[in-house]
């Protein structure tokens, strides 16, 4: 199973893409987690990356195109993988496109996560996440169940990221509706595209994802018969 979560900052895509990244066995594949990574080590693509990245803008695609076509090639991604935060542009759309051909990978469906966006910036000003496993929180949505301790892993360490300030969510907004809305036509012409009302609580909105990839399977299994 191959499959993109689209959606704009905060809408939900990374705490699903963890879900299914256990349920259907696949990879999740979040460019966003790769450049804080980058980031973080200080590499030249971290470096090029940074300021971006804090001003709420878009890093260039072909560094990302080419961050990316190495990563689906790696070993743990043979069995699918969810890209969380990719395409982001028209033209990554089409760079993915021409990778998964040359590949001979059919992508299964892009599921978009729908949400206002008045909603998105409440979710981006409380979230946090785990040091040192990356689940991820919310302080009034999705809140540790101790106070301070993490639910999975126990530890004591949660991280905020620099660009999640209530000042930088306008630009990430903007870059969302002005470059990444437009690659939605392109996979709905080619009956890809599957909308979720991502307004709706994290289970529901995990139930309502599994339902379409449930549609989907009986879909497939009954054309290959
Ligand atoms: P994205 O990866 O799309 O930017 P996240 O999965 O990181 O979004 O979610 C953003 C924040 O909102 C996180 O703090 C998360 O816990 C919270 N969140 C995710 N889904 C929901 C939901 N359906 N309802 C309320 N809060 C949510
Ligand atoms: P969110 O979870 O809020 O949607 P991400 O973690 O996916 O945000 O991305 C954080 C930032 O990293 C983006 O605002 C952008 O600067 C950069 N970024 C991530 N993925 C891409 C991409 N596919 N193309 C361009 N920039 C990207
Ligand atoms: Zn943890």
């Amino acid at each position: 199973m191959n499959l993109i979560l689209l959606g704009p900052p905060g809408a939900g895509k990374g705490t699903q893409a963890k879900r299914l990244e256990q349920s259907q066995g696949v990879a999740q594949v979040s460019t966003g987690d790769m450049l804080r990574a980058e980031v973080a080590a200080g590499t030249q693509i971290g470096n090029r990356a940074k300021a971006i990245m804090e001003s709420g803008e878009l890093v260039p695609d072909d560094l990302i195109v080419s961050m990316l076509s190495v990563r689906v090639r790696a070993a743990d991604c043979a069995r699918g993988f969810i890209l969380d935060g990719f395409p982001r542009t028209v033209p990554q759309a089409e760079a993915l496109d021409s990778m998964l051909a040359s590949m001979g990978i059919t992508l299964d469906a892009v599921i978009e996560l729908r949400v206002n966006d008045a909603a998105l910036v409440d979710r981006i000003a409380g979230r946090f996440t785990c040091a040192k496993c990356g689940t991820g929180y919310h302080d009034s949505f999705h809140p540790t169940k101790l106070d301070g301790v993490c639910d999975v892993c126990q530890s004591h360490d949660f991280v905020r990221r620099a660009d999640d300030r209530r000042e930088t969510v306008a630009a990430r907004l903007q870059a969302y509706h002005s470059q990444t809305a437009p690659i939605l036509p392109h996979y709905r012409a080619l009956s890809r595209l599957h909308s979720v009302n991502g307004m709706a609580d994290i289970d529901t909105v995990t139930a309502d994802i599994q339902a379409v990839l449930a549609r989907l399977q009986t879909r497939q299994s009954i054309t290959a018969n």
